[in-house]
C-alpha cells in the first residue's frame, strides 16, 4: 500500500479529473459507495473458485454483530447493489462511474499493490452492442487525451450461458486429456471453474491452452450477432482490435464481450483496463433482470505509462508568497493575501517568523513567481514589496490593487 506524496497526489487528482471530464462527455454519472461490503456480495458476484475470493480478499469479522466484512477488492459489484438498493433501476437505463481504492491480498511487485485505486464504468440496462462499443471507444479516446502510447485492445466474447456450458465440457475433456501437463491450480479449477485454467501465467501451460477447444468458434447465433456488432462499430470509430480467443476475465460474472486494453510498455503488469458485459447480475443481486456492459482501469498502472514531465504535470506552485516582520505586519500580511484569495491566485503566508533573509529562502523554494514584502513602512503606507523570484527585476512598492493585476499576467 502506497503513500502518495504532494507530487504524485497532484498527478493521482489530475489524472481522474480527466478521466472523469472524458466520462462526463459520455453522460456518466459518478456514484460514490462504501469502501467495505459484506463478504457475501463478493463471493455472491465474482465467484468461489476466483484468485480474489479465493486468496486476495482483505475480509475480517465485525466484533459488533459478528457480520463479515470484506475491504472491496473491486467496484463492480458495489456500484450495482447499490444501484438496485436506490431504486435507480426502473424504466432507466443508467450510465455510471466510480473512482477510488480498492484492495487485494497480492504479492506486491512493480504495477500490482494491495491498496490499488480504479476509474470504473457501468452501463446497465442497455442490451445492445453500441453500448459496449461506446465504453471501448471512451476508453480510445481517454488514452488519446492522455497521450498515451503503445495501448492495444483485445477483445473476445464468451457467448450466452448454454454455449459456456457446452464450451466447458469440451474444455474439461480436452484439459483431462492433458492432465499431466496442469498445475495444482489448474487440477483444483478443472471443475470449478475450468474456463480460467485459460488465464494461466504458467509458461509451461500456454502450449496446450493455446489449442484448447475456443468458445468463439461456438458462439450461439444472438452472440456472434452482438460481437459483431461491436467489432463493426468500432471499426467505424478507427479503433483497432486483436481477437483473443483465450481472453477471459478474472471474474465469473461475464458474458458476451470481454475485453482489455494492454501495454508492452509495463512489464508483467500490462492490463490498463479490463471489462466486458455481465448480463446476469443485476438480477442475480435481486434487481429486476438488466443488461450491463462496464469495465475498470487501474490508475497506478496509466500513471506509470504517463511519463514525467507529461499533461499532467507535477505540483502547482503558489503566485505568491508573502514575508513579513512584526506583527502588523503579519496581520497586513493575511489582509492582502485573502484579497488575492479572492481572486483565485494561490498566496501562501509564511508561517513561524524568522529573519527576512531566511524568509526569502523559504519564498524561492516555494516555487511562487513572486515574493510579496511587507514591512513597517509597507504597512503605514498600505502597499506591499513586490519582488519577482524567476526573473530578474527590482523590487518595487504596489498597493494591493495592483499586485492583484500583475498575478493575473501571470496566470
Ligand atoms: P491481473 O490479471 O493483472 O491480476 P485482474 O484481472 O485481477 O488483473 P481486474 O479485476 O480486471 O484485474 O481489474 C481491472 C484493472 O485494475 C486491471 O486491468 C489493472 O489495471 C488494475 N489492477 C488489478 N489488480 C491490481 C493491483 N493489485 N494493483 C494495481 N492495479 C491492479
Ligand atoms: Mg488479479
Amino acid at each position: 500500500m502506497n503513500d502518495l506524496l504532494p507530487a504524485q497526489a497532484a498527478r493521482y487528482r489530475r489524472l481522474v479529473e480527466c478521466v472523469a471530464g472524458v466520462l462526463a462527455r459520455y453522460g456518466y454519472s459518478e456514484l460514490r459507495t462504501p469502501v467495505l461490503e459484506r463478504t457475501e456480495l463478493f463471493v455472491r458476484t465474482i465467484g468461489e473458485v476466483t484468485d480474489i475470493v479465493e486468496k486476495e480478499m482483505y475480509t475480517f469479522r465485525d466484533e459488533l454483530n459478528g457480520e463479515s466484512l470484506t475491504l472491496r477488492p473491486e467496484g463492480t459489484a458495489a456500484c450495482v447493489r447499490a444501484a438496485i438498493e436506490h431504486n435507480m433501476l426502473y424504466g432507466t437505463p443508467q450510465r455510471l462511474w466510480y473512482e477510488g481504492p480498492m484492495f487485494r491480498h497480492e504479492r506486491p511487485q512493480k504495477g500490482r499493490y494491495r491498496q490499488f485505486h480504479q476509474v470504473g464504468c457501468e452501463a446497465i440496462g442497455f442490451a445492445g452492442p453500441d453500448i459496449d462499443a461506446e465504453q471501448i471507444v471512451l476508453c480510445a479516446r481517454l488514452w488519446r487525451e492522455l497521450g498515451l502510447q503503445d495501448v492495444s485492445l483485445e477483445i473476445n466474447s464468451l457467448g450466452d450461458a448454454a454455449t459456456r456450458a457446452a464450451h466447458r465440457e469440451r474444455l474439461v475433456a480436452y484439459f483431462e486429456q492433458h492432465r499431466e501437463l496442469l498445475d495444482e491450480d489448474a487440477l483444483r479449477r478443472l471443475h470449478a471453474n475450468p474456463l480460467r485454467i485459460l488465464d494461466t501465467k504458467n509458461p509451461a501451460m500456454q502450449q496446450m491452452v493455446a489449442e484448447a477447444p475456443k468458445l468463439v468458434d461456438m458462439l450461439d447465433a444472438e452472440s456472434a450477432a452482438h460481437f459483431d456488432g461491436v467489432r463493426e462499430r468500432l471499426a467505424d470509430a478507427g479503433v483497432a482490435c486483436t481477437l483473443n480467443p483465450r481472453l477471459v476475465r478474472g471474474l465469473d460474472y461475464y458474458n458476451r464481450t470481454v475485453f482489455e486494453w494492454v501495454t508492452t510498455r509495463l512489464g508483467a503488469q500490462g492490463t490498463i483496463c479490463a471489462g466486458g458485459r455481465y448480463d446476469g447480475l443485476v438480477e442475480q443481486l435481486g434487481g429486476r433482470a438488466a443488461p450491463a456492459c462496464g469495465f475498470a482501469m487501474g490508475l497506478e498502472r496509466i500513471l506509470a505509462l504517463i511519463d514525467d514531465g507529461d499533461a499532467l504535470g507535477g505540483l502547482q506552485p503558489p503566485a505568491a508568497y508573502i514575508v513579513h516582520q512584526g506583527e502588523p505586519a503579519a496581520r497586513f500580511a493575511v489582509e492582502v493575501a485573502e484579497g488575492l484569495r479572492d481572486l483565485g491566485h494561490a498566496v501562501v503566508v509564511h508561517g513561524g517568523g524568522g529573519k527576512f533573509a531566511a524568509q526569502m529562502k523559504r519564498a524561492d523554494a516555494s516555487g511562487a513567481q513572486y515574493a510579496l514584502i511587507v514591512g513597517e513602512a509597507e504597512v503605514a503606507a498600505r502597499k506591499v514589496g513586490v519582488k519577482p523570484l524567476r526573473v530578474a527585476g527590482e523590487q518595487q512598492m504596489l498597493a494591493p490593487d495592483a499586485v492583484a493585476a500583475l498575478l493575473s499576467g501571470h496566470c
